[in-house]
């Protein structure tokens, strides 16, 4: 069914009666020739890439639980491609290009909303890093504006720009970035996914993998055994129990990464507003609720929720910066399991298994990138080889010492 205006009409006058389920609800078969673990923004993403640019057939999507039900509907919703470094700045720009025409590729209303981000400045060096930083986006097709404090004050008059620690003293813009409503990038590629032929199989975990003589036969799950010629793995937080299951150990740890929502409130802030050196950053979502977030929990868990030290710390960076926002009532707070990579960018690779593959290593940076990721892994699911924009994303990088440190911090993956 196509989605429009005309349609909205036409049904309303008709009592909504001629609605039709967004997705099919089918029993797994014995074989597919490409099978996708995970129904979250990447495997979705996938496979609609996959039936509809590389033109596969026989595809099935395999969720343990619900689609949506991961990070992909935990996420702050933040998409933008202010990143620095070669590795990342044009597959990022890429992810936003399709972004930009994502709703009228799925016939879906994803509430794409590019209405800028900006990363506030504090101090002479972080001033030096962010011009460089723009920069590189600028030679990369992408655009970057940078602000002084004259111009913040007049887009954002309620920061606050004298404290004593972090005085505000510029920015970098991406007017482009912006929000998605996440759950809507779940559902728009799971109905077109579905149109396109896609098997989407709900309540179904993955709990092993048949592997004969190094080569990749099909996966055991909850609801038995499935043949694949191909097998993509895009689980995210659980991608080290997964890929364990092949016997493989990851350059993976996973975190919990918590988000917040006030009270609706009426609309103050026009765009994203990033406070790094606090750990903190802010939107608003169009029912009006501040979203925000901050760092990560700092252990390792598998667990979807967090505890309450960094709640205290979120909301300290959002006091130091914003000081008003103590005036609005915290309404819901939950957790996501992330996938950090040792470096801080992901991976999107064959493993050693011929027949496997993988994507992860997402970090807390995963959702901006659902479109180029599906991609990207569907280019490489399809063809056996990398796209032009993800070949720095290989799993042995560390060996080879090209890792992709956006931040500098090393081999730390909580600090990422
Ligand atoms: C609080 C929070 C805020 C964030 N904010 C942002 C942001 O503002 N911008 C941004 O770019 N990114 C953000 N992220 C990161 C982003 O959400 C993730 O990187 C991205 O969603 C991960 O990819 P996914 O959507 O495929 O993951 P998921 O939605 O988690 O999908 C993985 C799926 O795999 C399934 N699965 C796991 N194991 C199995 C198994 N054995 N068998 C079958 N299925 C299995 C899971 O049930 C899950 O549905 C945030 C994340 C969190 C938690």
């Amino acid at each position: 069914m196509r989605y429009s205006g005309f349609r909205v009409i036409r049904e309303a006058l008709s009592g909504h009666k001629g609605w039709t389920p967004a997705w099919r609800e089918p029993d797994p078969k014995p074989h597919y020739d490409i099978v996708i673990i995970g129904g979250g923004g990447h495997g979705l993403a996938t496979a609609h890439y996959l039936a509809k640019v590389y033109k596969q057939k026989n595809i099935a999507v395999i969720e343990k639980g619900w689609i949506g039900g991961g990070n992909v509907g935990r996420n702050t919703t933040i998409i933008r491609s202010n990143y620095l470094l070669d590795g990342n700045e044009p597959f990022y720009e890429f992810s936003l290009k399709l972004w930009e025409g994502l709703e009228q590729d799925l016939n879906y209303n994803a509430m794409v909303s590019q209405r800028g981000i900006m990363n506030l400045i504090h101090s002479d060096a972080q001033r030096d890093a962010f011009v460089r930083r723009g920069n590189a986006m600028i030679l990369n097709g992408a655009d970057a504006e940078y602000l002084d404090e004259v111009q913040i004050r007049a887009e954002y008059p309620f920061l606050k720009f004298d404290d004593q620690r972090f005085p505000i003293k510029g920015g970098l813009a991406q007017r482009r970035g912006g929000t998605v409503r996440h759950d809507a990038v779940a559902w728009g590629y799971a109905r077109s996914a579905d149109s396109h032929g896609v098997d989407i199989i709900q309540n179904c975990e993955v709990t092993g993998f048949k592997i004969e003589y190094g080569v990749c036969k099909g996966i055991e799950t909850s609801r038995g055994f499935i043949g694949a010629g191909r097998v993509g793995c895009a689980v995210a937080g659980n991608s080290g129990r997964l890929m364990g299951m092949a016997g493989m150990r990851l350059p993976i740890e996973s975190h919990v990464l918590q988000a917040f929502v006030s009270e609706g409130l009426k609309p103050i802030l026009p765009g994203v507003i990033t406070f790094g050196a606090g750990h903190f950053y802010v939107s608003q979502s169009d029912k009006g609720g501040l979203v925000f977030g901050g760092d990560l929990d700092g252990y390792n868990s598998y667990a979807q929720r967090g505890n309450l030290p960094v709640v205290e710390d979120v909301c300290e960076g959002g006091m130091a910066i914003m000081p008003m926002i103590g005036r609005a009532r915290l309404l819901r707070m939950w957790g996501g399991i992330m996938d950090m990579s040792m470096d801080g960018s992901p991976y999107i690779d064959k493993t050693h298994i011929e027949g496997l593959y993988f994507n992860g290593g997402w970090c807390y940076g995963g959702f901006k990138a659902t479109p180029a990721s599906g991609y990207t892994f569907a280019h490489l699911l399809a063809k056996d080889e990398p796209h032009e924009t993800a070949t720095a994303y290989r799993l042995d990088r560390y060996k080879t010492g090209h890792m992709i440190d956006e931040k500098g911090q090393g081999n730390q993956p909580n600090l990422h």
